[in-house]
Order: C-alpha cells, then structure tokens, then sequence
C-alpha cells in the first residue's frame, strides 16, 4: 500500500513536474518567438543591418561581470558575431566615479570598468560634462540614425532612451539577456516616427493675412517699439527660418537651426518637460518623446517652447514682437546665461489658428522692448501712453 501510495504520488508529481515543464517550454518558445519578431522588425523594417553596433552602459557592463558572461552572449542574442560593441568617456568615467565612491566590495565594480576599457570609446561631441544618460542620449539621438543597439539593465528609467522604439534595448529580465519586445502599437509608431512628412503650407492668402486685425496691430506695434521688416506668409519652418536669417543663414541655415534646438531640448529635457506637457494635464514622457519626434520633423511649426530652447542654444536674447491682444512683446533668456551673446528680433503674426515668424531689424536710436505682459485689449491708446512717457 505504502509503495502504492508512493507511486500514485510520484505519478502525480511527475505530471505536475511535467505540466510545469511545459508551460515553461511554451512561455520560452512565446518568448522566442517575440524576441525573433522584434529582431526580424528592427532588421527587416528598420534596416538594422549587420555588423551590429551595440552601445554599452556601466549597468550592462556590471551585469556580465557579475554573471561571467561575455560579449559573445549579446551577440548569440542579437544572432550576429560580427558586432561592434562601444562606450562613451561619460559611462567610463561615471563608472570609476561609483568605484571611488562606493564602500562595500569593490572587484566586480573593477572587473566591470576593466572590461569597459576594452571596448571602443565613441568620442563624446558635447562640451559640458554630462551624465552617462545624457551622453547616450546624445550619441543615439532620437532617431537612431545610425541604427545602434543599446545595451542597458537600467529599466524603466531612461524614458526617452528606453520608451522610443527606434532604439532596440538589450536589457535584463528574470536574470537573463533579452532584447526588449516591440507592441504592435510601438511598431506602427517607429514606422511613423521614422517616415518623412511633406512640409506643411500656409492655407491662408495674402489678402486674408493683410485684412487680418493681427497685421494691423502687428504693424502699429512696429512702428511703436521701432522695428522694420516683412510679414510674411510661411510654410511649417517660418520659425526656423526667421533664427536662421538673424543668425546668418550661411552659418546656421534653417536645417541646422532645427536640430541645434531639438538637440538642446533632447539632452536638457528637464527643462522643457513642464513647459510641453503640464503636470496637471499629463506628466507621461512618452508625450515629450512624441513632442520631440513631431518638432524634429522638416516643416514643424514652432512654437515659445521651441523660441525657449533656441535662445537657451544659441545662447541669446530672443525679442519677440507679438501680434496677439494680450501680450505686445516676448522675451526669451537664455538659462543660466547672464550676458546673451546676441538679441534675435522676430515678429509673430496669428491669423485663423496659424502663427507665422518673421525676421525684422531694430530701427536705430530706439530702447529695445522689456516683456509686456499687460492686456493689449485697445492697444493703439495704452501705447500711446507708453510712448509720451
Ligand atoms: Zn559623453
């Protein structure tokens, strides 16, 4: 009886065992399949080609060295032996920073930054000292041009690295490498995200602009605080164009403006986040990650967050003069700066929902407007007042 019972339980548990056994070779096999499809997308639908480029972060690098695993198991991953693996000075340096600065054992955080040492290093292109985030941010871009993998257990964080489906992430679940699966919903977005969208045009006319009360009130606004120049109907890079042309177009012609200030907006988010996306309205990044994707684009409308982060760029005073009723003049500063190197002066007319800039000149022998944030209900009597002080 005894033995009996003991085979009935041995039965039973070989089949528990058995059942456990498979759900496991289905979960992996669902995984697998996953893991292919994701891998076939980036490859087949976004042109990943091999050799491979994978970018490594310190997270990456003390996960191998913890486990024994080499970079051969990344490639077995990505099922490519020919990549090329690389780092940044920034991860490099950040890594020794938390060997210097962290108390317990300390020889897997040394094997770590040795094999860090053995990678090739991409040359950090910005100026300031930035963190080892940033610095990938930067390198990757949010377009993932140059179609690299990033490799990083940091999880959750990152968002405009980690959330933006045109970056493949090899990262870390349940222990073990994976590169992170792609939803259909992603899919459809990294397809969007990296087609090209014809430049928007104005769909007003001349006629409707000039007898618009804006033109009218952003020309006595002209003659008031002294500025000349054209207002003009433009396509979706008015503001871009009207920088560039107070710039210097041969230096900086609008293409360049453009990334310039989404670069700035990239690697500084914290600055710009509230200012797209409210708090109180909806703080999810994955908003600012589609803000960026949309103000990148040839032919995006700007707007004061993108008139922001240009004065923060360039690094110089941005005078707006504004056709609207209740604000005659903007000021941008730039962050942190105390003497701007230039004033950019630009004029903004608002006709039918479109916001059009041009570039104008400050006439000589006039103080340059201060920030108005006064009503402009009747504007011709107030700036009458103004002017007779
Ligand atoms: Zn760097």
């Amino acid at each position: 009886m005894k033995i009996q019972t003991r085979n009935k339980r041995t039965k039973r548990s070989r089949k528990t065992t058995l059942n456990v056994f498979r759900g496991k070779l289905e979960a992996n096999n669902t995984w697998l399949r996953k893991h292919l499809d994701t891998l076939t997308f980036y490859r087949k639908r976004l042109s990943f080609k091999e050799p491979s480029s994978v970018l490594l972060d310190g997270s990456m690098f003390y996960y191998l060295a913890l486990h024994g695993k080499t970079l051969d198991h990344i490639c077995e991953l990505i099922k490519d032996f020919t990549a090329n693996f690389y780092t940044t000075d920034c991860v490099v340096r950040e890594m020794e920073f938390y060997f210097q600065s962290y108390s317990g054992p300390k020889d897997v955080l040394e094997e770590s930054i040795k094999r860090a040492r053995t990678v090739e290093l991409v040359s950090c292109v910005h100026g300031k000292e930035i963190s080892a985030e940033k610095c990938i941010t930067n390198v990757v871009g949010i377009y993932n041009s140059k179609k690299v993998f990033v490799a990083t257990t940091v999880n959750g964080c990152w968002p405009l690295v980690n959330e933006n489906p045109l970056i493949p992430i090899i990262t870390v679940n349940d222990g073990s490498l994976v590169l992170k699966n792609l939803s259909g919903n992603q899919r459809q977005k990294a397809k969007g995200w990296s087609s090209a969208t014809p430049v928007e045009k104005s769909a007003l006319t001349d006629k409707e602009l000039r007898e618009s009360p804006d033109y009218e009130r952003l020309l006595r606004r002209f003659d008031f605080y002294g500025y000349v120049g054209e207002i003009a109907l433009g396509d979706g890079n008015n503001q871009v164009k009207a920088i560039s042309q107070q710039l210097g177009p041969s230096d900086w012609p609008h293409e360049k403006v453009r990334a310039f200030v989404v670069k700035q907006i990239l690697l500084h988010s914290e600055l710009y986040e509230n200012l797209v996306n409210p708090p109180s309205v909806d703080s999810s990044n994955w908003t600012f990650l589609e803000y960026l994707f949309c103000t990148s684009k040839d032919g995006a409308w700007g707007e004061t967050v993108t008139l922001q982060a240009a004065a923060d760029a360039f690094e110089v005073k941005i005078v707006v003069i504004d056709s609207s009723e209740d604000c005659a003049v903007h000021d941008f500063f730039p962050y942190g700066v105390e003497h701007p190197k230039k004033v950019l002066c630009l004029s903004c007319v608002t006709c039918q929902d479109e916001t059009h800039y041009n570039s104008i000149q400050k006439l000589p022998d006039r103080s340059i407007a201060s920030t108005c944030s006064r009503n402009y209900l009747d504007p011709k009597p107030e700036e009458q007042d103004h002017e007779s002080e």
